[in-house]
């Protein structure tokens, strides 16, 4: 029997009326394990007017409470951290440490979200001018909403709601349609934990659902965290409706070698950030740069790619699962052909890859490639495979100027052992996260995560402290006062 996922609309959880269905898969395996009956238009809108008579109640409830609540669901995600493990790899394929990351990485931003009190508090000056002082609060904008990718059903929307809702705000999430089992687990938890009605509302289904919640006069901010395309069009839409807009969109992420690096950790950690999580990260390494000598270390590399497989999640030994769907696959295969035909150098080809144990899985084995120039499509297009094209140059500065004409920036690193390479490369580097020594330098929630350039349209305040700002107005008072008139000795005055 196939399960039907439920959406969460007025606080009831129903498979809704809507007559377009998507089927939901196992990658691992290439089994379908559920599907998902698309909200209908008039579903997310009421979806929307629950969440916006939710926000009359919930902007008026105190911080603590709200915190309160932000606790109890961080201790029930940690109570069920295995079953939120299970369902992730379920429905992505990911290795069960991976997995497990993914759960964890989530649990953090709630953990944030608790110190919501601290985290929301205004600004005072006192004697702006004579008798005058102005302060500041931060007040909640309504209705919010959330439209989130496959790769990480569980950290991403908990990027999202969870202190969104912490701010006073409601919330409408649209999880990745590939990917709906961890989210609906999320939100049933969330109310588990004792959430009021209404406060958070699940619909699922494809763009025709983003796009009610894109053109909803009542929803007042998007975050969206997807593909390139779907980022461009999500931002022109909402701006177009003058929404709040934030939207984290693809990359195309560099590390560069210097000769002086750790030739062992250049190995291991280029191994791990490419092909880890079968290279579909936001954050995965697809280009490294090696600078001068460092390009010697290239056949080095290849003997370690050659020693890893991809397997099923209770594989001990796999170091990554499958992608995400028969057409990530078919994508991937051909921009390897692709790079073959353009002359770059495929010292370790993964395409033919299989396993006896999943034949349907999406499998793809790690690939490497040297001798890539700038304008192949391996080094153009984000490639969301495991796949890393390497590069050489002479000098760090052709290294930047190489990163810097790249139209992504979501994150890079360098590896050096030279506190001088490292200032400059980020002082100059054009991207928002950068490693050093570090792969993958993904932030906790006390720091923003905002990509520049193609990785990145609207409002900068994402992910942990920064978002309140995004989830918020201000709102700024001026008070005067007049002196109290002097109290004459034989004056009674009138107390209540
Ligand atoms: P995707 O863009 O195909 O889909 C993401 C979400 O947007 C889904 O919920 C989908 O239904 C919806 N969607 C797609 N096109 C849309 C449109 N035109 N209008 C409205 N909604 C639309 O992305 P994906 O394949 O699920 O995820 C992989 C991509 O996400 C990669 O490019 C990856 O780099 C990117 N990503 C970026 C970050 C980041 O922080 N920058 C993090 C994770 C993933």
């Amino acid at each position: 029997m196939t399960l039907s996922i439920q959406h969460c609309i007025d606080a009831t959880f129903t498979s809704g009326i809507g007559q377009d269905y998507i089927d939901v898969f196992n990658p691992a395996l290439g089994a379908k394990i559920g599907r998902i009956q698309c909200a209908e238009p008039l579903e997310v809108e009421f979806a929307i007017a629950s969440a916006a008579r939710a926000f009359n109640s919930w902007k008026r409830t105190p911080i603590p409470e709200r915190a309160r609540l932000m606790l109890r669901y961080q201790h029930l995600l940690k109570e069920h951290l295995e079953e939120l493990t299970e369902l992730v790899s379920q429905e992505t394929g990911k290795i069960y440490e991976d997995a497990k990351g993914d759960v964890w990485r989530g649990i953090e931003v709630v953990e944030h979200a608790c110190n919501i009190a601290s985290l929301m508090m205004g600004e005072t000056s006192e004697q702006v001018a004579h008798h005058v002082n102005t302060y500041s609060y931060m007040q909640p904008l309504g209705v919010c909403a959330g439209i989130t990718p496959f790769n990480f059903p569980a950290m991403i929307p908990l990027w999202m709601f969870p202190l969104a809702i912490a701010c006073g705000n409601t919330f409408v999430l649209k999880p990745s349609e590939k990917v709906p089992l961890t989210p609906t687990r999320l939100v049933s938890l969330f109310y588990e934990a004792g959430a009021p009605d209404g406060i958070l509302q699940l619909v699922h289904g494809g763009q025709s659902v983003a796009d009610v919640l894109l053109n909803s006069v009542d929803v007042k901010a998007i975050s969206f965290v997807g593909s390139m395309q779907g980022a461009r069009s999500v931002y022109q839409k909402a701006t177009s409706q003058f929404k709040r807009v934030q939207a984290c969109s693809g990359a195309k992420n560099h590390a560069v070698v210097m000769p002086d690096a750790n030739k062992n950790k250049v190995i291991e950690h280029l191994l791990g950030a490419s092909c880890g999580a079968a290279g579909q990260r936001c954050m995965a390494l697809s280009a490294a740069v090696f600078v001068g000598e460092s390009a010697s270390w290239i056949p080095e590399l290849a003997e370690a790619f050659k020693k890893i497989t991809p397997g099923l999640a209770t594989d001990g030994q796999a170091a990554y699962g499958p992608l995400i769907s028969a057409q990530s696959k078919e994508r991937v295969v051909s921009l390897i052909e692709q790079g073959i035909a353009q002359g770059a150098r495929c010292l370790v080809d993964g395409r033919h890859f299989s396993l006896p144990d999943a034949p349907k899985g999406h499998w793809i084995g790690p690939t490497l490639f040297d001798q890539v120039q700038p304008e192949m499509s391996i080094y153009q297009e984000e490639i969301f495979g495991p796949v890393l094209s390497c590069l050489t140059v002479d000098t760090l500065d052709d290294a930047i100027t190489l990163i810097n004409n790249n139209p992504y920036g979501n994150g890079t690193a360098i590896f050096t052992q030279s506190g001088a390479y490292a200032r400059q490369y980020q002082s100059e580097v054009e991207v928002g996260q950068v490693g050093i020594n570090v792969p993958i330098p993904v932030p906790l929630p006390a720091f923003s995560f905002t990509g520049w350039k193609n990785s990145f349209y609207g409002d900068q305040h994402t992910y942990g402290k920064q978002a309140v700002r995004f989830y918020t107005e201000t709102k700024t008072i001026t008070s005067r006062w007049f002196e109290v008139e002097k109290v004459q000795p034989n004056m009674t005055i009138q107390l209540g």
